[in-house]
């Protein structure tokens, strides 16, 4: 089919092939794919509203044995600057967090050996009884499948555990390419595979969770891996209908063991509008304006994006790699009003809440994204000491932790609620 062809046909609301995508990811003019994905965002979300959400990216440890080499957040177990965050340091981000209208975490970490699911367990059920209005929006798929393996438990018991515990939804971290060949270039295959990604989201969503999914694009893959990992996506969307959204975002090279360039713009733009186009079983495209910053993260709403994803309050995997833009909710609203869309904050499963929080209650401006920790030098949570650790370094910090107090093994009781 020619591409004018392919443009009418989707005009008509027609579905495209493998090679109608192809032909306009790497045909079409940028204009033309920015007007026709515009018009797939218009005929969805007709009412010209675009959504944001305030919560806050909060990473709990960094210690991480995956070591995918596009990463250059993770430190290995042992490392000086490695870090595991007290459950008295995740409170006081999420008091932070509701101060500003946040009404959800966004919970990722690394694949610590030394953190067993019962730790997870303990820490959703303290948020939980904390903060009960808290949505947890936690743990990418291949944390989970860390989790499985960890705990020598079958997925599916993994997400039962952890959602009886408070787990409310899955982000949708890890699936970088969703093709084993770039996985494997990226050390990242044994991580998750394309297979064990799509199953714990398949998983995910037979046991009522709503998901959103993700794509890192511009690291070794080819075009046409892109266009595959979108259909991979499309067909379990087909399948289970479980995912609210779909990000995309350009790998970003700095102090990576990988090494490049980043995407330009105009391919990342091209990128999104081509995601609108294939993934016609999506209702919410997001603008990844922390990896491309506001401006073109506002250009995004042309092509295809209808949602400005998060203010985010906190992020340190996208900085760690070069990327430190910040956005406020007064400058993201700034940028959805500015380009001709009503604001609006949603929750999680794009429910309206309602106006811009900062025009309903004074908030400080922030200027800048916080880090999850401000020290360098490992320091482990006292409240580790109850917790089996897998690593020799691990067992013998925790042993003489918890000497003087308890006996070894004793779980410690998980902070009351206040
Ligand atoms: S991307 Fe995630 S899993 Fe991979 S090394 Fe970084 S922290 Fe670990």
């Amino acid at each position: 089919m020619s591409i004018p062809e392919i443009a009418a046909k989707i005009r008509a609301g027609g579905r495209v092939d493998a090679s109608d995508a192809r032909a306009l990811y790497l045909g079409a003019p940028t204009a033309l794919l920015g007007r026709l994905a515009d018009e797939i965002r218009a005929r969805k979300h007709p009412g010209r509203t675009v959504t944001y959400i305030i919560d806050r990216n909060v990473n709990y440890t960094n210690v991480c044995v995956a070591r995918c080499n596009f990463c250059a957040f993770y430190r290995p177990v042992g490392a000086r600057d490695g870090y595991v965050l007290a459950f008295e340091e995740i409170f006081r981000k999420i008091d932070g967090t509701l101060a500003v209208g946040g009404e959800q975490l966004l919970l990722q970490g690394g694949h610590n050996p030394d953190l067993p699911l019962e730790w997870y367990e303990d820490l959703f059920r303290a948020v939980k009884a904390r903060y009960p209005a808290l949505r947890l929006h936690a743990l990418s798929p291949p944390e989970v499948l860390h989790l499985s393996r960890l705990s020598r438990l079958p997925v599916g018991e993994v997400i039962g555990r952890l959602v009886a515990a408070g787990l409310d939804s899955i982000p949708g971290g890890g699936a970088e390419i969703l093709v084993d060949r770039v996985r494997r270039l990226l050390n990242c295959h044994s991580k998750a595979t394309a297979d064990e990604w799509i199953g714990v989201m398949r998983e995910a969503h037979v046991a009522g969770l709503r998901t959103t999914a993700t794509m890192m694009y511009g690291s070794v893959e080819t075009p046409e891996e892109r266009l595959e990992h979108l259909f991979r996506l499309r067909a379990l969307q087909d399948e289970t209908g479980g995912f609210t959204a779909f990000i995309a975002w350009s790998y970003q090279p700095e102090h990576t063991e990988l090494a490049g360039v980043e995407a330009t713009a105009v391919e990342y733009l091209r990128t999104l509008a081509t995601a609108r186009i294939v993934l016609d079983s999506f209702d919410n495209l997001q603008a990844s304006w922390v990896t491309q910053g506001g401006k073109v993260g506002q250009l995004s709403l042309a092509f295809g994006a209808n949602d400005m994803g998060s203010v985010m309050i906190e992020e340190n995997v996208v900085r760690a790699a070069g990327a430190s833009y910040c956005m406020d909710e007064v400058e993201i609203v700034r940028n959805i009003e500015d380009a001709g869309f009503v604001a609006r904050r949603r929750n999680m499963h794009y429910q309206i809440l309602g106006e811009p929080f900062f025009r309903t209650v004074p908030v400080p401006r922030r200027f800048g994204l916080d880090v999850a920790r401000t020290g360098d030098g490992f320091d482990e949570p006292a409240e580790l000491a109850g917790y089996a650790a897998r690593t020799r370094a691990a067992r013998q910090r925790r042993e003489a932790a918890a000497a003087p107090q308890a006996t070894a093994g004793t779980r410690p009781e998980a902070p009351a609620p206040e």
